[in-house]
């Protein structure tokens, strides 16, 4: 066995062979504990493998001794044939404390099954958050027990037959988010709001439209075109802002993570421009002394309506309030409306890229959101869909070349970069994979080892052993 055919992903810091290239038999389970004191690092272990073939795994807390514990099942199984293992010592610890893969259940289900075996597969690459979009126009995938219209699919607008549609209860998404954290895996819920709302403001539409909505009306059928157009909520009424904070208290009450996702992103206006008690909720909070020349240039050419940021600043601003209330921190795609002024606790994360097109507002991204946010004291994730949607085609080695930390940053901004992200927007269970790999392992290595070097054609070795070993 050569050390050369050693191939770990992600790369640990410290690999560090006997000098002779000396090898020790395979043998016996590794001794795996917890010991802050060998590894300085959260998430960090050491692993030491000497020459009688004793394998010893130390975790600086207890996800680093998995993580030690997942590059040894890597090792040995790349050692399999050979029966020997390499002498060798290891340490090592991530770079960004957010590594994350987003699925898309609101658009294509996804099983149980499926959702427990992406845990495993982003586990043993060292990924530790899966980000969940369980609502959208097409599908509102979480029982929530006070609003069982939401789940009925027979009331869901849009019924394509080539779609796989399903319900998750409370108890399977319970079930999951304990199998992901016996893993190290934070399952992070996401309901979409305003935009994206479509199976609220169907189901639930006399509770949650603006009072003068036309989609209120029950004998106007869903068009395809035109009704996502108007499902966002009403701003100003007591009921929608009820029926919201219900929902949110139920999936927060499933999902003990930290984090929720609120969607926040691709929203018209429409409804809002016309409604009397939204429009008297403008003049009541002076909502338009939050214009500035800028919003007004950024928002010109936008779709729907142009001062549609101010209700839209004013909604999410109250949501993120009430999750911050509950202990938790809601996560906000990025958005053209915030320009610096996020809510208090959000983190953002970034889904466009300075000069990129932002298709929702017909207008170049002036800045990196990211950085924007970090440099306004917030927390950012990083997942512009030019590298990291991985249903677009960005290629393996475009991934890999990304440095997930904005540039330009001060230290205490460059620690509000929590780690890159890639979300699988709208995909069938059955092509997920060619999705996903090979390019979850170039996220996994640029979310946990150093930035430099940059080493394609040894990444690329490296993949191709990883590749044969996950198809064989
Ligand atoms: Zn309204």
């Amino acid at each position: 066995m050569k050390t050369s055919e050693i191939a770990l992903i992600p790369t640990p810091r410290v690999v560090t062979f006997a000098a002779d290239g000396k090898t020790a038999p395979a043998r016996g389970k590794p001794a795996v504990s917890v010991d802050p004191a060998a590894s300085a690092h959260e998430e960090g272990y050491v692993l030491d493998i000497s020459a009688d073939g004793t394998v010893v795994i130390k975790g600086h807390d207890e996800a680093g001794a998995f993580y030690g514990l997942q590059t040894f099942t890597q090792l040995a199984r790349q050692c399999e044939k050979s029966g020997v293992l390499p002498v060798v010592h290891i340490e090592d610890w991530p770079r960004f404390r957010w590594r994350g893969l987003m699925l898309d259940p609101a658009r294509y289900f996804l099983t149980l099954d499926f959702l427990k075996r992406y845990v495993d597969l982003a586990a043993q690459y060292k990924l530790n958050r899966l980000h969940l979009h369980l609502t959208d126009d097409l599908g509102w995938t979480i029982e929530i027990l006070q609003y069982p219209e939401l789940t009925d699919m027979t009331r869901w607008p849009m019924t394509p037959a080539s779609r796989n549609r399903g319900v998750y209860t409370q108890a399977e998404l319970r079930e999951l988010v304990a199998y992901a954290a016996e893993r190290y895996v934070v399952v992070m819920p996401e309901i979409e709001m305003p935009g994206h709302n479509g199976i609220p403001a169907w189901a639930l539409r006399e509770q949650v439209l603006c009072s003068n909505n036309p989609c209120r009306d029950r004998a106007t059928p869903w068009d395809e075109n035109e009704t996502y157009k108007w499902t966002e909520p009403c701003a100003a009424s007591p009921t929608t802002q009820a029926v919201y904070e219900n929902i949110l208290r139920e999936v927060l009450d499933v999902f003990p993570g930290p984090y929720i996702h609120l969607g926040a992103d691709e929203y018209f206006g429409l409804a809002w421009a016309q409604c009397p008690e939204c429009q008297a909720l403008v003049q009541r909070v002076n909502l338009r002394q939050g214009e500035t020349d800028e919003l007004k240039r950024l928002f010109s050419n936008c779709l729907g309506s142009r001062d549609k940021y101010l209700v839209y600043r004013h909604l999410m601003t109250r949501m993120c309030d009430f999750v911050a209330a509950q202990g938790r921190q809601p996560v906000l795609w990025d958005d053209l409306a915030w320009r610096g002024t996020f809510p208090a606790k959000a983190v953002i994360m970034q889904w466009h890229y300075e000069g990129g097109h932002d298709a929702w507002q017909r207008i170049a991204t002036p800045e990196n959101p990211a950085a924007e946010a970090a440099r306004a004291g917030r927390d950012a994730i990083i997942a512009p869909y030019s590298h990291l949607y991985f249903d677009l085609n960005s290629t393996l080695e475009a991934v890999h070349s990304l440095d997930p930390m904005p540039a330009g940053l001060s230290a205490p901004e460059q620690a509000r970069i929590l780690g890159p992200h890639a979300p699988l927007w709208n995909q069938p269970q059955l092509e997920m994979d060619a999705r996903a790999f090979p390019r979850l392992y170039a996220l996994a290595e640029i979310g946990w080892s150093p930035a430099s070097p940059q080493d394609w054609a040894g990444f690329s070795h490296r993949v191709e052993r990883h590749e044969a070993q996950r198809l064989r």
